[in-house]
């Protein structure tokens, strides 16, 4: 299966989901991480992503809007679209909407535009980048246990030293690696939203391939 993830920062999808995307790779599917903005230091940000990407085993793509000033209008609509029809996944991840953040609320608004236009025929998850923090009253459907790549994941996220991951990371990632493994029963998980409306595809699909 063809697998996207669209997170608004570099240090976001590997930071919501960077198990998730080791063992999706891991299990050979095909995975693209795109970031809806190169971050501020574009050029370092740039770098970081790649090396990150690189660890999981995904294809970093870079969509060029800008840090903190990321657009929601009809050109913008139609860049996502057009990415994504190009791209023709099966599962689509991305940000879940009620956040704090304003990159992060715009770029799940564009995404979830350009799966409907796509005919809702994709697997659309939402993630949870900072929840308590930035992403609020998020329920999960799906859980993932993530605990067989965890080292994997942290050593994708703590690259990112621009954003000194390393130092905060325990404080806030690690706490909702426990919590989501607490909820689903597995040492570590990662935990998304599954559109109801969704293709009928389910994170179980990792549990099968990755036993
Ligand atoms: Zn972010």
């Amino acid at each position: 299966m063809k697998v996207v993830i669209v997170g608004a920062h570099p240090d976001d999808p590997e930071t919501a989901c960077g198990g998730t995307i080791a063992l999706l790779a891991q299990a050979g599917h095909e995975v693209v991480v795109a970031y809806l903005t190169s971050g501020e230091a574009a050029e370092v940000r740039t770098q970081e992503a790649l090396r990150a990407c690189e660890i999981l085993g995904a294809r970093a793509v870079f969509l060029n809007q800008i840090d903190g000033q990321s657009e929601v209008n009809n050109a913008r609509y139609e860049e996502m679209s057009c990415f994504l029809f190009q791209e023709k996944p099966d599962i689509l991840f991305t940000h879940w909407s009620i956040d704090s953040h304003r990159d992060h609320r715009n770029c799940s608004s564009l995404v979830y535009d350009a799966w409907m236009r796509l005919g809702r025929q994709v697997a659309l998850f939402y993630f949870e980048p900072m929840t308590g923090q930035q992403s609020q009253n998020f329920a999960p459907s799906d859980y993932v246990d993530v605990t067989p790549v965890l080292e994997r994941k942290h050593e994708a996220c703590f690259v990112h030293e621009s954003q000194h991951v390393r130092d905060w990371y325990e404080q806030v990632h690690g706490r909702m690696e426990v919590f989501r493994g607490m909820e689903s029963g597995y040492k570590f998980a990662e935990a998304f939203v599954r559109h109801i409306q969704s293709a009928d595809v389910s994170l179980t699909i990792l549990r099968e391939n990755c036993a």
